[in-house]
């Protein structure tokens, strides 16, 4: 954990050995069209998951018995995802058998469209936070990202949510489109009233592995002469700020979260993933089959994560071998972290 100045902490958030969390694909459906949208319905379906499936699900990333691999729901965060969650009419439902089953914490991801009167529907003791995703300062840069209106829509959502007494974050998704108004950010956060803000980095994934997508990549100079400095500018604003460290130097510890740490991320179609960017690809470590969490044989992602490699993470090598760069002797010059791997930024006075 490291100080600066006398006001804040900057410190790596590193995986905990009790904490897990269940990111929970409610459905793949969406109303938007994002530019760098990840969600991938040839691997992942195009069903929507029914209150009865949801609730069993929760059940049984809540158990001991059952699982193989979760221990018991206290220790678990539940991130409701789509798609668009709040397109499921059964959002409400999934929250409230969360919070009855005792998980840790209960977050829901939005676009800010909360469809079916979503906050009507439940408290904010049922909630621990609202995520809106918001890609830039104003409709210009949002809008180009996320479609026409969605500024006006995703901000407006966030008012409500605040005026209801709802926890509030917003997620800005940086890329070369609009690393140049994230530095805007931090106040129109405050003025919203959102409290925790976390800035992650596109991924070649998705639509943004298509024609065209390198263009949204960001330059390692890029990415580190505005990240820390917006985060800073958060805390300073009183605002918890997350982002990924991304890069490590080669003297720093590598750890992969397949390998050190508990991360699931539930597809409505029974796949388990345990790494974020083996997503687009059948290598799933697990499934849902019959009701139980399944192992699958190898080669799976987990078997991936066992290589060491000097580059640090595996399934970045594989994917984007463009982010390295390598001295003359073959050597790179820096590691790539796990992309859970995030920094946090918080005022501590
Ligand atoms: S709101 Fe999310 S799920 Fe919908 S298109 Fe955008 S990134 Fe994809
Ligand atoms: S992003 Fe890389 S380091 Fe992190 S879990 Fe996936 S393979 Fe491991």
């Amino acid at each position: 954990m490291t100080g600066i100045g006398t006001d804040f902490l900057k410190r790596t958030v590193e995986f905990r050995p009790n904490s897990r969390n269940l990111f929970f694909h409610i459905l793949t459906a969406c109303n938007l069209k994002c530019a760098h949208c990840y969600i991938n319905p040839s691997q992942h379906g195009n069903v929507t998951l029914d209150e009865t499936t949801i609730k069993r699900w929760l059940r049984l990333f809540s158990l001991t018995k059952g699982s193989d691999a979760i221990r018991s729901a206290e220790d678990t965060n539940v991130i409701f995802l789509g798609g668009e969650p709040t397109l499921n009419p059964a959002l409400a439902q999934g929250i409230k058998e969360a919070r009855r089953l005792g998980y840790a914490s209960v977050t829901v991801d939005t676009n800010g469209f909360l469809f079916h009167d979503i906050l009507a529907k439940i408290t904010p003791e049922e909630v621990d936070y609202f995520s809106f995703s918001l890609d830039g300062s104003v409709p210009e840069t949002n809008d180009i990202i996320r479609g026409k209106g969605t500024f006006e829509v995703c901000t407006r959502g966030i008012r409500s949510a605040v005026e209801l007494g709802f926890g509030v974050s917003s997620i800005f998704t940086a890329s070369s489109v609009n690393i140049h108004d994230l530095p805007n950010m931090p106040h129109l956060l405050k003025d919203l009233g959102v409290t925790r803000f976390f800035i992650q980095v596109i991924g070649i994934r998705g639509n943004s592995a298509m024609d065209g997508g390198e263009s949204l990549q960001l330059a390692r100079d890029a990415w580190e002469s505005v990240v820390p400095e917006t985060a800073m500018e958060a805390a300073k604003l009183g605002m918890i700020c997350h982002y990924p460290k991304v890069f490590l130097d080669r003297e720093e510890t590598f750890e992969c979260a397949g390998l050190v740490a508990e991360n699931y991320f539930v597809f409505p179609n029974g796949r388990v993933y345990t790494c974020p960017l083996c997503e687009d690809y059948p290598l799933h470590a697990y499934e849902i089959r019959d009701g139980r969490l399944v192992r699958r044989p190898p080669i799976t992602e987990a078997e991936l994560y066992t290589l060491k490699i000097p580059e640090g993470c595996v399934m970045n090598r594989l994917l984007h071998p463009g982010n390295i760069i390598y001295e003359k002797g073959g050597e790179p010059r820096y590691k790539i972290a796990c992309c859970m791997l995030k920094e946090e930024i918080v005022l501590t006075e």
